[in-house]
C-alpha cells in the first residue's frame, strides 16, 4: 500500500477519501483553495496544501499545481474523486510522466469510454444494446432533421463529451430541432471546448441503472449489482437506490454481465460505472460509462458490505479485489441516498449559500451522512451545490424508506435553504413506495 496518497478533490468526497485512507494507515495530503480554506477535508488531512484562488480553473483544474503539490509532499498516487479532473485523461497522463500513480483507469480507458460517441461505436462492436442514435457525430441541422424523421420524435441531442447534463436537449418536434441543435453545440462548446454533438431516440419512461464494477490488475472483474438512479431533475440524479425494485436477480445477471464485458473490452482497472437505460418492456440500453467513482456509491457499499474507495486504493497499489471470495454478490437489504443540496426546492432549485448556523445530524441504525460541513461553516457560492449526502439501509425496502423518513426528519440545517424537504415528498409519494419510478417522476409528481 501508498505511504502517501494526495486528494486533489474538495467537498464530502475529500473527507470520504481522506478517512479510508487513515483505515488504511496512509497520510494524506489535501490540496484546497483560498475558499476550501474551512472545510472539513482540510481539518482533517494529515497535511495540506493551498493551491490557489476559488475559481476551479486556478485551482482545482490547475494540474501542475496538483503535481506540484504532490511532489513536494512526497505523496506517491493522487485520488481525483469525481468531477474536476477525474475523467481527464491528460491529467492521468501527466501523472504517469511525474513518477506518480493516478488512482483510476488507465488514460487510454478513459478516452475510450469519454467520448460517448466512440463509446458507443465501441459498444455496438462488442454487442453491447445501444439506444438507436445517429451513426457518429451530426454536423448540420438539415442531418439531424434527416435522422429524427427516421427513428420519429422525440429525439434527444447530446455533446460527444457530455457530462453533467451539459449539451443535452430533447426535441419533441421538427420545428424546435434548428434551434435546440444550436443551443446543444453551443453549450457543448462552452462546457467542454467541443462542440461536437449527436443524436438519440429519446426514449420514454426509462428507468436509469447503472452497474457498479470493479477490476484489478490481476484480470479479476466483478459486479457489484445496480443502482437505480432514475429520480433526476432535468437529467439530473437527486435520489438513488440499491437494489432497484426492476430489477429481477436474472436481469442483474444479465445487465452486469454486459457491464463486466464492456469494462474487459477497454481493459479497465479500478472501479468504474456503467450506465443503461431500462424501458417498460425490461430491455436495457447502454449510456455511457463513468470511469470513476460516483456520487451515489455509498449505497452499493451498503448492499454489499465493501468499501469502494478502499478497493480503488487497492487495486491502484496493485492488490488484488478484497473479496473474491464473496462473488458473485447479491444484494444484502436495500439502501437508498439522498443528496442534500444547498438549493431552494420552492424555487426552482436555486442555489441558497451561506453560512450554517445550527446543524443536527441524523444518526442511529442503518444511517450514515458523508458530508463536509459543520455548523457555522460558510458554503460558498463557487461549486456544486451538494454539501451531504444521507445513506440510509434497511433490511427491506420499505425499512429503509421508513428510516429514510425517520432521518431526514431528524437531519436539521439552519441559515441555508436545502433539498431535505423535497426528499421528504419523494417519500410520501405513492408511486415511489410502489417501486415505480422512472425519469419524469419529478415532472410528473413531486411538482405536478
Ligand atoms: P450526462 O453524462 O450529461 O449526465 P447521460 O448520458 O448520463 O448525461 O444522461 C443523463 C440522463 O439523461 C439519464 O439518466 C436519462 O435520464 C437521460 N437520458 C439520456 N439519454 C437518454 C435517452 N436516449 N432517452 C431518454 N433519456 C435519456
Amino acid at each position: 500500500m501508498f505511504d502517501k496518497v494526495l486528494v486533489a478533490n474538495r467537498g464530502e468526497v475529500a473527507v470520504r477519501i481522506v478517512r479510508a485512507l487513515r483505515e488504511l494507515d496512509v497520510k494524506s495530503v489535501v490540496v484546497y483553495s483560498d475558499v476550501d480554506r474551512d472545510t472539513l477535508a482540510v481539518k482533517l488531512a494529515d497535511e495540506t496544501v493551498c493551491i490557489g484562488p476559488g475559481p476551479a480553473a486556478q485551482s482545482y483544474l490547475r494540474v501542475e499545481s496538483i503535481i506540484g503539490a504532490a511532489s513536494s509532499k512526497g505523496a506517491q498516487a493522487i485520488h481525483p474523486g469525481y468531477g474536476f479532473l477525474a475523467e481527464n485523461a491528460a491529467f492521468a497522463r501527466v501523472v504517469a510522466d511525474n513518477d506518480l500513480v493516478f488512482i483510476g483507469p488507465s488514460p487510454e480507458a478513459i478516452e475510450m469510454m469519454g467520448d460517448k460517441n466512440e463509446a458507443r461505436e465501441t459498444m455496438k462492436r462488442i454487442g453491447v444494446p445501444i439506444v438507436p442514435g445517429s451513426d457518429g457525430p451530426v454536423t448540420t441541422p438539415e442531418e439531424a432533421a434527416g435522422f429524427a424523421e427516421q427513428v420519429g420524435y422525440p429525439v434527444l441531442i447530446k455533446a460527444s463529451a457530455g457530462g453533467g447534463g451539459k449539451g443535452m436537449r430533447v426535441v419533441e418536434s421538427a420545428d424546435q430541432l434548428a434551434s435546440a441543435f444550436t443551443a446543444a453545440k453551443t453549450e457543448a462548446a462552452a462546457a467542454f471546448t467541443n462542440d461536437e454533438v449527436y443524436l438519440e431516440k429519446y426514449l420514454t419512461r426509462p428507468r436509469h441503472i447503472e452497474i457498479q464494477i470493479l477490476a484489478d490488475t490481476f484480470g479479476n472483474t466483478v459486479h457489484l449489482c445496480e443502482r437505480d438512479c432514475s429520480i433526476q431533475r432535468r437529467h439530473q440524479k437527486l435520489l438513488e437506490e440499491a437494489p432497484s425494485p426492476a430489477l429481477t436477480p436474472e436481469l442483474r445477471a444479465q445487465m452486469g454481465e454486459t457491464a463486466l464485458r464492456a469494462a474487459r473490452e477497454v481493459s479497465y482497472t479500478g472501479a468504474g460505472t456503467v450506465e443503461f437505460l431500462l424501458d417498460t418492456d425490461g430491455r436495457f440500453y447502454f449510456m455511457e460509462m463513468n470511469t470513476r467513482v460516483q456520487v451515489e456509491h455509498p449505497v452499493t457499499e451498503a448492499i454489499t458490505h465493501t468499501d469502494l474507495i478502499k478497493e480503488q486504493l487497492r487495486i491502484a497499489a496493485g492488490e488484488p479485489i478484497s473479496f473474491l471470495d464473496r462473488v458473485p454478490l447479491a444484494p444484502f437489504g436495500h439502501a437508498i441516498e439522498f443528496r442534500i443540496n444547498a438549493e431552494d426546492p420552492d424555487n426552482n432549485f436555486w442555489p441558497s449559500p451561506g453560512t450554517i448556523v445550527g446543524l443536527t445530524l441524523p444518526g442511529g441504525p442503518g444511517v450514515r451522512v458523508d458530508t463536509h460541513i459543520y455548523a457555522g461553516y460558510s458554503v460558498p457560492p463557487t461549486y456544486d451545490s451538494l454539501i451531504a449526502k444521507l445513506i440510509v439501509w434497511g433490511a427491506t425496502r420499505d425499512e429503509a424508506i421508513a428510516r429514510g423518513r425517520r432521518a431526514l426528519g431528524e437531519f436539521s440545517i439552519e441559515g441555508i435553504k436545502t433539498t431535505i424537504p423535497f426528499h421528504l415528498k419523494v417519500l410520501g409519494e405513492q408511486d415511489f413506495v410502489a417501486g415505480t419510478v422512472y425519469t419524469d417522476f419529478i415532472e410528473t409528481h413531486v411538482f405536478a
